[in-house]
């Protein structure tokens, strides 16, 4: 059986977009702010909580899934990977995305979602598949079989959907 494969979405889901680092989320002391440099050479300021870095370190090393970048930052998510000591994770091939409708407003976009198809085949794959992105509710994304956890956009993922998270790759781990 492989791996499961976790794609991991930036914005919303491991940069919270709250104006300050959300405390009610995790502790004041656990935010690191920074930044990254994105298109247009524009430094695109960044907040993250330590313990959401942690954890997918935690599970990069040990295996437990796979982890490509599913991200509209493209390959400069390579910047913030740099910028917040995360892995060098590949990007999930996406061909949708360059037909995609940047700066429609998601409730106004007449194509599907682009980041879709390409879940899909990681489904259709026969992968399990994890799904981190703030957008999937608003997107209504679905998947058969697949977790699938839209963060607040403003918090970004949460100790309670670390647990979820967590859970749900012990119930489909390989035995090493
Ligand atoms: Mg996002």
């Amino acid at each position: 059986m492989a791996i499961p494969m976790w794609l991991l979405d930036i914005d919303g889901v491991i940069n919270a977009l709250a104006d300050e680092p959300p405390a009610s989320v995790w502790p004041a002391d656990q935010w690191i702010t920074t930044t990254a440099r994105s298109a247009g050479d524009l430094e695109w300021p960044l907040q993250a909580a330590r313990p959401v870095l942690d954890f997918l370190r935690e599970v990069h090393r040990s295996g437990r899934a796979e982890i490509r970048w599913h991200t509209g930052w493209q390959h400069y998510a390579g910047n913030v990977s740099a910028a917040l000591d995360l892995p060098a994770w590949p990007i999930l091939d996406c061909p949708e995305y360059a037909s995609a409708p940047l700066g429609v407003p998601l409730t106004e976009a007449a194509e599907p979602w682009w980041k879709l198809p390409a879940a899909q085949r990681v489904a259709d794959s026969g992968r399990a598949l994890l799904w981190t992105d703030d957008d999937a509710l608003r997107q209504g994304a679905a998947i058969e079989g697949a977790l699938i956890i839209a963060p607040d956009e403003e918090t970004g993922l949460t100790p309670s959907q670390l647990r979820l998270i967590d859970t749900w790759l012990n119930a489909r781990g390989i035995a090493i």
